[in-house]
């Protein structure tokens, strides 16, 4: 089932409460993650693999496994959006309970969908949207099936998602990643605070930017297990207010930390790393 802590991405873990795909401004006015003078490209990209092998020595070496069924992780994601995991897992249990297949939730009637993700934030909206999507994969496909999406071409199978009605890069890498193994990787508000603060991304890199900026930094085999320890390290130490930096192991890399802290720190010199 459901991994969310890893996800949230975003969704419900793996994808955290980013979203963004729904066309909503978060409320909670958070610091601006400032990317260091002088950045570029070639330093954010000389830094990923370090940054990538001490999250793996602090959150552990993470193995990708299959996930659900890809029609599945895709309304799962779109639940996610704007949402904590426990209440989209409370809203797609509650969902998959009263309309067992996908077909019975694209002909039920739309007020009965969005009662029963009601614990879903937005759900008035989600529930028409969710109906959307799958009337255009049936439309198009005649099924619910997508690991058809396995035997296109890595941007082909994006943007066939992308054009799903309020499906953005987020929930496409999602689903192409999670469930179909594919190197898709997702932004979500924790990978995206992270990576500007580290300087992986520069300052005028947008969320949905992201995605292909730092996917092309990465090797496919990296993608699974940088995303998740990246949400592992938002949701432990790099919170969006009061990072931890005094006990971060980035913090000789991060010149965001460095700065809130008024210091340089030298290699080596981080604490002892706070497994999660
Ligand atoms: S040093 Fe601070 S800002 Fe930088 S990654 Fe660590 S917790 Fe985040």
């Amino acid at each position: 089932m459901m991994e969310k802590g890893e996800r949230n991405t975003a969704p419900p873990s793996l994808v955290g409460k980013g979203g963004g795909e729904l066309g909503q401004t978060p409320k909670r006015r958070k610091p601006k993650n400032v990317a260091p003078a002088g950045w570029t490209a070639e330093q954010g990209a000389a830094k990923l693999p370090a940054v990538f092998e001490r999250l793996r020595e602090t959150y552990g070496e993470r193995r990708w496994r299959p996930h659900q069924e890809p029609i599945d992780e895709l309304v799962l994601t779109i639940l996610s959006q704007r949402n904590t995991d426990r209440s989209t897992e409370q809203s797609y249990l509650t969902l998959r309970e009263r309309f067992p297949t996908w077909e019975q939730v694209m002909h039920a009637p739309v007020e009965e969908i969005a009662d029963a993700i009601r614990w879903s934030g937005l759900y008035q909206m989600k529930a028409p949207r969710i109906q959307g999507v799958l009337q255009r994969i049936d439309d198009e496909r005649g099924n619910f099936d997508l690991r058809f999406l396995t035997e296109m071409p890595l941007a082909e199978a994006k943007a066939w998602l992308k054009a799903l009605p309020g499906v953005g890069p987020k929930t496409t890498a999602i689903v192409l990643l999670f469930s179909l193994g594919m190197p898709a990787f997702p932004v979500d508000t924790h990978v995206y605070r992270i990576s500007q603060r580290l300087g992986l991304i520069g300052p005028k890199v947008s969320e949905a930017g992201a995605h292909d900026v730092l996917e092309a930094m990465l090797a496919p085999s990296q993608m699974f297990e940088f995303h998740v320890n990246m949400i592992a390290h938002g949701r432990h130490i790099c919170h969006a207010i009061g990072p931890k930096c005094d006990r971060c192991p980035l913090l000789s890399l991060c010149p965001f930390g460095q700065s809130r802290l008024g210091t340089t720190t030298t290699p080596g010199k981080e604490e002892s790393p706070p497994h999660a």
